[in-house]
Protein backbone atom coordinates (compact mmCIF):
# COMPACT_ATOMS: atom_id res chain seq x y z
CA UNK A 1 0.00 0.00 0.00
CA UNK A 2 1.75 3.23 -1.11
CA UNK A 3 -0.46 5.37 1.13
CA UNK A 4 -2.21 4.22 4.63
CA UNK A 5 -6.00 4.86 3.36
CA UNK A 6 -8.26 6.65 6.43
CA UNK A 7 -8.07 5.53 9.38
CA UNK A 8 -12.36 6.52 9.83
CA UNK A 9 -15.16 5.33 8.37
CA UNK A 10 -18.12 7.90 8.04
CA UNK A 11 -20.82 7.98 10.30
CA UNK A 12 -22.16 11.47 9.10
CA UNK A 13 -21.64 13.28 5.96
CA UNK A 14 -22.36 16.78 5.14
CA UNK A 15 -24.12 17.65 1.56
CA UNK A 16 -21.63 19.78 -0.61
CA UNK A 17 -23.38 21.77 -3.76
CA UNK A 18 -21.62 20.78 -7.13
CA UNK A 19 -22.32 24.05 -9.26
CA UNK A 20 -21.84 24.26 -12.93
CA UNK A 21 -18.89 25.84 -14.91
CA UNK A 22 -20.92 29.03 -16.15
CA UNK A 23 -22.73 29.55 -12.52
CA UNK A 24 -18.76 29.69 -11.25
CA UNK A 25 -18.03 31.91 -13.73
CA UNK A 26 -20.48 34.12 -12.71
CA UNK A 27 -20.06 33.77 -8.77
CA UNK A 28 -15.76 34.96 -9.64
CA UNK A 29 -16.77 38.07 -11.73
CA UNK A 30 -19.57 39.14 -8.91
CA UNK A 31 -16.93 38.33 -6.07
CA UNK A 32 -14.32 40.68 -7.97
CA UNK A 33 -12.37 37.23 -8.46
CA UNK A 34 -11.41 37.43 -5.03
CA UNK A 35 -12.43 34.18 -3.20
CA UNK A 36 -12.58 35.46 -0.03
CA UNK A 37 -16.19 37.04 -1.37
CA UNK A 38 -17.52 33.88 -1.91
CA UNK A 39 -20.26 32.36 0.40
CA UNK A 40 -18.78 28.98 1.32
CA UNK A 41 -22.11 27.06 0.24
CA UNK A 42 -20.56 27.42 -3.62
CA UNK A 43 -17.45 25.99 -2.54
CA UNK A 44 -16.95 22.21 -3.97
CA UNK A 45 -13.73 21.79 -1.91
CA UNK A 46 -12.40 24.39 0.30
CA UNK A 47 -8.75 24.42 0.89
CA UNK A 48 -8.41 28.02 2.45
CA UNK A 49 -7.06 27.39 5.63
CA UNK A 50 -6.27 24.02 8.11
CA UNK A 51 -7.21 25.94 11.06
CA UNK A 52 -10.62 25.26 13.05
CA UNK A 53 -12.09 23.34 9.82
CA UNK A 54 -11.66 19.98 11.33
CA UNK A 55 -14.04 17.48 11.80
CA UNK A 56 -14.74 16.19 15.26
CA UNK A 57 -14.90 12.65 15.64
CA UNK A 58 -17.65 10.89 17.36
CA UNK A 59 -15.68 10.47 20.80
CA UNK A 60 -15.74 14.19 20.80
CA UNK A 61 -19.23 14.95 19.75
CA UNK A 62 -20.07 12.69 22.84
CA UNK A 63 -17.94 14.59 25.02
CA UNK A 64 -19.70 17.61 23.87
CA UNK A 65 -22.90 16.39 25.61
CA UNK A 66 -20.67 15.79 29.01
CA UNK A 67 -20.39 19.63 28.76
CA UNK A 68 -20.89 21.41 32.07
CA UNK A 69 -21.67 24.77 31.84
CA UNK A 70 -21.04 25.75 35.75
CA UNK A 71 -18.92 29.08 35.92
CA UNK A 72 -16.51 28.21 37.78
CA UNK A 73 -14.55 24.16 38.23
CA UNK A 74 -16.28 22.99 35.09
CA UNK A 75 -15.66 19.05 35.25
CA UNK A 76 -14.26 19.74 32.14
CA UNK A 77 -11.77 22.20 32.64
CA UNK A 78 -9.98 19.56 34.88
CA UNK A 79 -10.55 17.19 32.36
CA UNK A 80 -8.71 19.66 29.82
CA UNK A 81 -6.09 20.53 32.22
CA UNK A 82 -4.64 16.72 33.10
CA UNK A 83 -5.04 16.14 29.23
CA UNK A 84 -2.78 19.61 28.63
CA UNK A 85 -0.48 18.20 31.57
CA UNK A 86 0.15 15.10 30.34
CA UNK A 87 1.29 15.94 27.12
CA UNK A 88 2.91 19.47 27.16
CA UNK A 89 4.05 18.76 31.41
CA UNK A 90 3.62 22.34 32.27
CA UNK A 91 2.44 23.31 35.63
CA UNK A 92 0.09 25.75 34.95
CA UNK A 93 -2.62 25.65 32.03
CA UNK A 94 -4.72 29.04 30.81
CA UNK A 95 -7.91 28.71 28.38
CA UNK A 96 -8.25 31.19 26.13
CA UNK A 97 -10.83 30.80 22.54
CA UNK A 98 -8.28 30.50 20.26
CA UNK A 99 -4.29 30.61 19.25
CA UNK A 100 -3.99 34.73 19.30
CA UNK A 101 -5.55 35.58 22.43
CA UNK A 102 -2.73 33.17 24.48
CA UNK A 103 -0.27 35.41 22.16
CA UNK A 104 -1.98 38.39 23.26
CA UNK A 105 -1.52 37.79 26.61
CA UNK A 106 1.99 36.43 26.66
CA UNK A 107 3.51 39.39 24.50
CA UNK A 108 1.13 42.33 26.38
CA UNK A 109 2.38 40.93 29.74
CA UNK A 110 5.94 40.21 29.07
CA UNK A 111 7.01 42.98 26.25
CA UNK A 112 8.15 46.70 26.46
CA UNK A 113 9.66 49.42 23.91
CA UNK A 114 12.94 47.43 23.82
CA UNK A 115 11.87 43.56 23.95
CA UNK A 116 13.08 41.64 21.32
CA UNK A 117 11.53 38.41 20.34
CA UNK A 118 12.88 35.90 18.37
CA UNK A 119 11.64 32.85 16.51
CA UNK A 120 12.19 30.78 13.69
CA UNK A 121 9.28 32.58 11.66
CA UNK A 122 6.78 34.57 13.55
CA UNK A 123 3.32 33.29 12.06
CA UNK A 124 1.40 36.71 11.37
CA UNK A 125 -0.40 36.89 14.44
CA UNK A 126 2.14 35.86 16.41
CA UNK A 127 4.30 38.98 14.89
CA UNK A 128 1.25 41.15 15.16
CA UNK A 129 0.90 40.66 18.88
CA UNK A 130 4.87 41.43 19.36
CA UNK A 131 5.00 44.09 17.13
CA UNK A 132 1.48 45.67 18.70
CA UNK A 133 3.30 46.07 22.21
CA UNK A 134 5.94 47.92 21.15
CA UNK A 135 8.69 44.84 20.52
CA UNK A 136 10.78 43.85 18.11
CA UNK A 137 10.09 40.47 15.60
CA UNK A 138 13.06 38.80 14.69
CA UNK A 139 12.61 35.54 12.24
CA UNK A 140 15.78 33.46 12.41
CA UNK A 141 14.88 30.16 10.46
CA UNK A 142 17.76 28.71 8.55
CA UNK A 143 18.75 29.77 5.31
CA UNK A 144 17.17 26.23 3.72
CA UNK A 145 13.78 27.24 4.74
CA UNK A 146 13.45 30.20 2.62
CA UNK A 147 14.62 28.33 -0.78
CA UNK A 148 11.70 26.87 -2.04
CA UNK A 149 13.63 24.26 -4.45
CA UNK A 150 15.93 22.58 -1.29
CA UNK A 151 14.61 19.55 -0.21
CA UNK A 152 15.87 18.89 3.45
CA UNK A 153 14.17 16.57 6.41
CA UNK A 154 13.64 19.93 8.77
CA UNK A 155 13.72 23.33 7.20
CA UNK A 156 11.99 25.00 10.08
CA UNK A 157 14.94 24.72 12.14
CA UNK A 158 16.43 27.96 14.58
CA UNK A 159 19.64 28.80 12.85
CA UNK A 160 21.60 28.38 16.34
CA UNK A 161 24.11 31.05 14.75
CA UNK A 162 21.64 33.66 14.22
CA UNK A 163 20.25 33.41 17.36
CA UNK A 164 23.65 33.48 18.94
CA UNK A 165 24.58 36.86 16.93
CA UNK A 166 20.65 38.47 17.95
CA UNK A 167 22.01 37.66 21.73
CA UNK A 168 25.00 39.05 21.09
CA UNK A 169 23.49 42.18 19.66
CA UNK A 170 20.73 42.95 21.52
CA UNK A 171 21.77 41.92 24.98
CA UNK A 172 19.95 39.03 26.82
CA UNK A 173 18.21 41.73 29.05
CA UNK A 174 16.00 42.66 26.01
CA UNK A 175 15.20 39.17 25.05
CA UNK A 176 12.41 38.17 27.49
CA UNK A 177 12.09 35.00 26.01
CA UNK A 178 12.76 32.96 22.70
CA UNK A 179 9.90 31.28 20.15
CA UNK A 180 10.24 28.19 18.27
CA UNK A 181 6.70 27.17 15.49
CA UNK A 182 6.19 24.04 15.16
CA UNK A 183 5.61 23.33 12.38
CA UNK A 184 6.81 26.39 10.85
CA UNK A 185 4.03 27.55 9.66
CA UNK A 186 4.88 31.01 7.72
CA UNK A 187 7.49 28.07 6.45
CA UNK A 188 5.28 25.59 4.42
CA UNK A 189 4.61 23.78 7.18
CA UNK A 190 8.09 22.60 7.65
CA UNK A 191 9.58 20.55 10.80
CA UNK A 192 11.95 21.36 13.93
CA UNK A 193 14.30 18.38 14.78
CA UNK A 194 14.75 17.61 18.52
CA UNK A 195 18.32 18.00 17.45
CA UNK A 196 17.52 21.75 17.17
CA UNK A 197 15.22 21.91 20.18
CA UNK A 198 17.85 20.51 22.37
CA UNK A 199 20.31 23.27 20.87
CA UNK A 200 18.19 26.08 21.53
CA UNK A 201 17.62 25.76 24.85
CA UNK A 202 20.82 24.49 25.85
CA UNK A 203 22.02 28.15 24.34
CA UNK A 204 19.43 30.16 25.91
CA UNK A 205 19.52 28.67 29.16
CA UNK A 206 23.23 29.78 29.28
CA UNK A 207 21.62 33.46 29.08
CA UNK A 208 18.39 32.42 31.68
CA UNK A 209 16.02 32.81 28.81
CA UNK A 210 13.03 31.28 28.77
CA UNK A 211 12.08 28.95 25.30
CA UNK A 212 8.12 28.79 24.29
CA UNK A 213 6.88 26.77 21.34
CA UNK A 214 4.10 27.79 19.30
CA UNK A 215 2.66 24.53 19.38
CA UNK A 216 -0.54 24.55 16.74
CA UNK A 217 1.00 21.77 15.04
CA UNK A 218 3.16 19.96 17.35
CA UNK A 219 1.60 16.10 16.64
CA UNK A 220 2.85 16.81 12.71
CA UNK A 221 5.93 17.81 14.08
CA UNK A 222 6.29 15.00 16.29
CA UNK A 223 5.19 12.65 13.75
CA UNK A 224 8.38 13.85 11.24
CA UNK A 225 10.95 13.68 13.82
CA UNK A 226 9.71 9.74 14.55
CA UNK A 227 9.94 9.93 11.01
CA UNK A 228 13.18 11.48 9.81
CA UNK A 229 15.17 11.56 13.05
CA UNK A 230 17.50 9.57 13.81
CA UNK A 231 16.72 7.56 17.14
CA UNK A 232 13.12 8.06 17.53
CA UNK A 233 11.70 5.41 15.04
CA UNK A 234 10.45 2.94 18.12
CA UNK A 235 9.53 5.82 20.34
CA UNK A 236 5.62 6.93 20.01
CA UNK A 237 3.94 10.18 19.37
CA UNK A 238 3.52 10.95 22.63
CA UNK A 239 6.88 10.20 24.08
CA UNK A 240 8.45 12.36 21.39
CA UNK A 241 5.85 15.32 22.05
CA UNK A 242 6.58 15.07 25.51
CA UNK A 243 10.71 15.25 24.99
CA UNK A 244 10.05 18.41 22.73
CA UNK A 245 7.67 20.20 25.51
CA UNK A 246 10.76 18.97 27.56
CA UNK A 247 12.60 21.80 26.40
CA UNK A 248 10.80 24.46 26.93
CA UNK A 249 9.32 26.29 29.77
CA UNK A 250 5.69 27.37 28.06
CA UNK A 251 3.54 27.01 24.90
CA UNK A 252 0.99 28.79 23.56
CA UNK A 253 -1.59 27.18 21.14
CA UNK A 254 -4.46 27.27 18.57
CA UNK A 255 -6.64 24.15 19.29
CA UNK A 256 -8.29 25.13 16.08
CA UNK A 257 -5.33 23.08 14.45
CA UNK A 258 -3.10 20.10 16.03
CA UNK A 259 -6.62 19.79 18.87
CA UNK A 260 -8.91 18.90 15.95
CA UNK A 261 -11.19 21.34 17.18
CA UNK A 262 -13.38 24.22 15.56
CA UNK A 263 -12.17 26.64 18.32
CA UNK A 264 -10.57 27.09 21.08
CA UNK A 265 -6.38 27.51 22.45
CA UNK A 266 -4.28 27.48 25.42
CA UNK A 267 -1.48 28.81 26.83
CA UNK A 268 0.69 26.54 29.25
CA UNK A 269 3.96 27.68 31.31
CA UNK A 270 6.11 26.77 34.71
CA UNK A 271 6.73 30.42 35.52
CA UNK A 272 3.93 30.30 38.63
CA UNK A 273 4.41 34.82 38.68
CA UNK A 274 3.56 35.02 34.90
CA UNK A 275 0.86 32.41 34.61
CA UNK A 276 -0.60 34.45 37.63
CA UNK A 277 -0.58 37.84 35.75
CA UNK A 278 -1.53 36.44 32.68
CA UNK A 279 -4.71 34.88 34.25
CA UNK A 280 -5.59 38.35 35.85
CA UNK A 281 -5.32 39.70 32.85
CA UNK A 282 -7.36 35.97 31.52
CA UNK A 283 -10.62 37.59 33.85
CA UNK A 284 -9.96 41.45 32.24
CA UNK A 285 -10.70 40.35 28.56
CA UNK A 286 -11.46 36.27 27.97
CA UNK A 287 -13.18 35.01 31.32
CA UNK A 288 -12.84 32.83 34.55
CA UNK A 289 -9.52 30.95 34.80
CA UNK A 290 -11.28 27.69 34.32
CA UNK A 291 -13.41 28.34 31.49
CA UNK A 292 -11.13 31.27 29.53
CA UNK A 293 -13.93 31.97 26.72
CA UNK A 294 -14.91 28.87 25.72
CA UNK A 295 -18.23 26.67 26.56
CA UNK A 296 -17.18 23.36 28.99
CA UNK A 297 -18.13 21.31 26.04
CA UNK A 298 -15.72 22.84 24.11
CA UNK A 299 -13.32 22.24 26.93
CA UNK A 300 -14.17 18.67 26.64
CA UNK A 301 -13.83 18.41 23.06
CA UNK A 302 -9.79 19.87 23.10
CA UNK A 303 -8.96 17.54 25.83
CA UNK A 304 -10.40 14.52 23.64
CA UNK A 305 -8.84 16.00 20.74
CA UNK A 306 -5.40 16.30 22.01
CA UNK A 307 -5.56 12.91 22.30
CA UNK A 308 -6.92 11.84 19.00
CA UNK A 309 -4.07 13.67 17.54
CA UNK A 310 -1.68 11.83 18.84
CA UNK A 311 -2.45 8.47 17.57
CA UNK A 312 -0.10 7.14 14.65
CA UNK A 313 -2.64 5.76 12.04
CA UNK A 314 -3.85 9.37 12.05
CA UNK A 315 -1.01 11.16 11.35
CA UNK A 316 0.57 8.86 9.01
CA UNK A 317 -2.50 9.18 7.53
CA UNK A 318 -2.66 12.87 7.48
CA UNK A 319 0.58 13.27 6.54
CA UNK A 320 0.61 10.61 3.73
CA UNK A 321 -2.53 12.87 2.33
CA UNK A 322 -0.75 15.78 1.78
CA UNK A 323 2.54 14.51 0.51
CA UNK A 324 0.38 12.63 -2.41
CA UNK A 325 -1.00 15.40 -3.33
CA UNK A 326 2.88 16.63 -3.85
CA UNK A 327 3.52 13.59 -5.96
CA UNK A 328 0.76 13.67 -8.03
CA UNK A 329 2.30 17.31 -8.61
CA UNK A 330 5.78 15.53 -9.71
CA UNK A 331 4.06 13.39 -11.90
CA UNK A 332 2.92 16.31 -13.95
CA UNK A 333 5.97 18.49 -13.61
CA UNK A 334 3.68 21.27 -11.67
CA UNK A 335 6.09 23.35 -9.05
CA UNK A 336 5.88 23.88 -5.75
CA UNK A 337 7.37 24.03 -2.58
CA UNK A 338 9.24 21.38 -1.88
CA UNK A 339 9.33 19.15 0.43
CA UNK A 340 5.49 19.24 1.20
CA UNK A 341 5.27 20.03 5.13
CA UNK A 342 2.30 18.71 7.32
CA UNK A 343 -0.98 20.69 6.56
CA UNK A 344 -0.23 22.30 2.98
CA UNK A 345 0.63 22.31 -0.49
CA UNK A 346 2.20 25.46 -1.58
CA UNK A 347 2.20 26.11 -5.70
CA UNK A 348 4.85 27.91 -7.01
CA UNK A 349 3.17 30.26 -9.17
CA UNK A 350 6.02 32.53 -10.93
CA UNK A 351 7.17 29.30 -12.43
CA UNK A 352 3.41 28.02 -13.27
CA UNK A 353 2.81 30.95 -15.06
CA UNK A 354 6.32 32.70 -16.20
CA UNK A 355 3.99 34.96 -18.54
CA UNK A 356 2.43 36.77 -16.05
CA UNK A 357 4.49 39.30 -14.74
CA UNK A 358 3.88 39.99 -10.47
CA UNK A 359 2.29 43.33 -10.82
CA UNK A 360 -0.59 41.30 -12.49
CA UNK A 361 -1.04 38.61 -9.75
CA UNK A 362 -0.20 35.33 -11.06
CA UNK A 363 -0.81 33.31 -7.63
CA UNK A 364 -4.07 34.74 -7.51
CA UNK A 365 -4.90 33.85 -11.12
CA UNK A 366 -4.44 30.47 -10.26
CA UNK A 367 -6.57 30.54 -6.88
CA UNK A 368 -9.51 32.10 -9.36
CA UNK A 369 -8.91 29.46 -12.00
CA UNK A 370 -9.34 26.42 -9.29
CA UNK A 371 -12.27 28.17 -8.06
CA UNK A 372 -13.53 28.93 -11.69
CA UNK A 373 -12.89 25.55 -13.32
CA UNK A 374 -13.19 22.81 -10.23
CA UNK A 375 -14.98 24.38 -7.50
CA UNK A 376 -11.92 24.75 -5.06
CA UNK A 377 -10.85 27.65 -3.18
CA UNK A 378 -7.19 27.93 -1.91
CA UNK A 379 -5.29 31.17 -0.89
CA UNK A 380 -2.93 33.28 -2.85
CA UNK A 381 0.14 34.26 -0.86
CA UNK A 382 1.83 36.73 -2.51
CA UNK A 383 1.62 40.21 -4.25
CA UNK A 384 -2.08 40.48 -3.96
CA UNK A 385 -1.12 39.95 0.23
CA UNK A 386 1.96 41.26 0.33
CA UNK A 387 3.33 43.80 -2.31
CA UNK A 388 3.59 47.34 -1.25
CA UNK A 389 4.91 51.11 -1.72
CA UNK A 390 8.18 52.13 -1.11
CA UNK A 391 7.55 54.74 1.37
CA UNK A 392 10.68 56.49 0.30
CA UNK A 393 10.83 55.44 -3.74
CA UNK A 394 7.25 55.09 -4.22
CA UNK A 395 8.19 51.95 -6.16
CA UNK A 396 6.04 48.57 -5.74
CA UNK A 397 8.11 46.12 -3.85
CA UNK A 398 7.32 42.75 -4.69
CA UNK A 399 7.49 39.89 -2.60
CA UNK A 400 10.27 37.02 -3.43
CA UNK A 401 7.57 33.86 -3.33
CA UNK A 402 4.51 34.02 -5.26
CA UNK A 403 2.16 31.62 -3.56
CA UNK A 404 -1.06 29.57 -4.14
CA UNK A 405 -1.53 27.63 -0.59
CA UNK A 406 -3.50 24.59 -0.64
CA UNK A 407 -4.88 23.77 3.24
CA UNK A 408 -5.85 20.36 4.07
CA UNK A 409 -8.85 20.35 6.37
CA UNK A 410 -8.37 16.98 8.66
CA UNK A 411 -9.93 14.62 8.66
CA UNK A 412 -12.02 16.06 6.32
CA UNK A 413 -12.03 15.53 2.46
CA UNK A 414 -11.14 11.39 1.57
CA UNK A 415 -8.11 10.64 -0.74
CA UNK A 416 -10.53 10.70 -3.58
CA UNK A 417 -11.53 14.27 -3.34
CA UNK A 418 -7.37 14.79 -2.84
CA UNK A 419 -7.18 12.91 -6.24
CA UNK A 420 -10.08 15.12 -7.87
CA UNK A 421 -7.80 18.50 -6.53
CA UNK A 422 -4.91 17.05 -8.01
CA UNK A 423 -6.26 16.13 -11.63
CA UNK A 424 -8.17 19.95 -11.23
CA UNK A 425 -4.61 21.59 -10.93
CA UNK A 426 -2.90 19.54 -13.65
CA UNK A 427 -5.99 20.32 -16.06
CA UNK A 428 -4.83 24.35 -15.37
CA UNK A 429 -0.96 23.86 -15.54
CA UNK A 430 -1.63 21.76 -19.00
CA UNK A 431 -3.78 24.77 -20.41
CA UNK A 432 -1.51 27.96 -18.40
CA UNK A 433 -0.52 29.54 -21.61
CA UNK A 434 -4.26 30.48 -21.62
CA UNK A 435 -4.71 32.05 -18.13
CA UNK A 436 -4.01 35.88 -18.62
CA UNK A 437 -3.49 38.30 -16.03
CA UNK A 438 -5.56 40.56 -13.03
CA UNK A 439 -5.48 44.15 -12.48
CA UNK A 440 -7.24 45.57 -9.29
CA UNK A 441 -10.15 48.19 -9.33
CA UNK A 442 -10.77 48.52 -5.94
CA UNK A 443 -8.56 47.76 -2.40
CA UNK A 444 -8.48 48.92 1.60
CA UNK A 445 -5.25 50.39 2.56
CA UNK A 446 -4.65 47.45 5.08
CA UNK A 447 -4.71 43.73 4.93
CA UNK A 448 -6.21 44.29 1.16
CA UNK A 449 -6.38 40.66 -0.23
CA UNK A 450 -9.02 40.09 2.03
CA UNK A 451 -11.45 42.41 0.32
CA UNK A 452 -9.91 43.57 -2.91
CA UNK A 453 -12.11 43.93 -6.46
CA UNK A 454 -9.73 42.91 -9.73
CA UNK A 455 -10.70 42.71 -13.21
CA UNK A 456 -8.89 40.43 -15.58
CA UNK A 457 -6.47 42.53 -17.79
CA UNK A 458 -7.22 43.13 -21.76
CA UNK A 459 -5.14 41.10 -23.55
C1 LIG B 1 -3.28 29.65 13.65
C2 LIG B 1 -1.99 30.02 14.26
C3 LIG B 1 -1.92 30.97 15.31
C4 LIG B 1 -3.11 31.77 15.76
O1 LIG B 1 -4.16 30.99 16.23
P1 LIG B 1 -5.69 31.43 16.06
O2 LIG B 1 -6.41 30.32 16.76
O3 LIG B 1 -6.00 31.54 14.61
O4 LIG B 1 -5.86 32.73 16.77
C5 LIG B 1 -0.68 31.20 15.86
N1 LIG B 1 0.43 30.58 15.44
C6 LIG B 1 0.41 29.67 14.44
C7 LIG B 1 1.67 28.99 14.01
C8 LIG B 1 -0.80 29.36 13.83
O5 LIG B 1 -0.82 28.47 12.82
Amino acid sequence: MKYPPEPFKIKVVERIERTTDEERRKIIREAGYNVFNIAADKIYIDLLTDSGTSAMSDNQWAGMMHGDESYAGSRNYYHFESAIKDIYGFDHVIPTHQGRVAENLLFSTICNDESVIPNNTHFDTTRANVEYNGALALDLVVDEGRDPSIIAPFKGNMDIKKLQNTLDKYGADRIPLCMITITNNSGGGQPVSMQNLRETKELLQQYDIPLYLDACRFAENAYFIKEREDGYADKSIKEIAQEMFSYADGATMSAKKDGLVNMGGFITMNDGDLAEQITNRLILIEGFPTYGGMAGRDLEAIARGLQEVLNEDYLAYRISQVRSLGEMMDEAGVPYLKPTGGHALYLNAKSFLPHIPQSQFPGQVITCALYTSAGIRAVEIGSLMFAHEDPETGETVYPDLELVRLAIPRRVYTNMQMQYVAESIIEIYKRREELRGLKIVKEAPVLRHFTARLTPVES
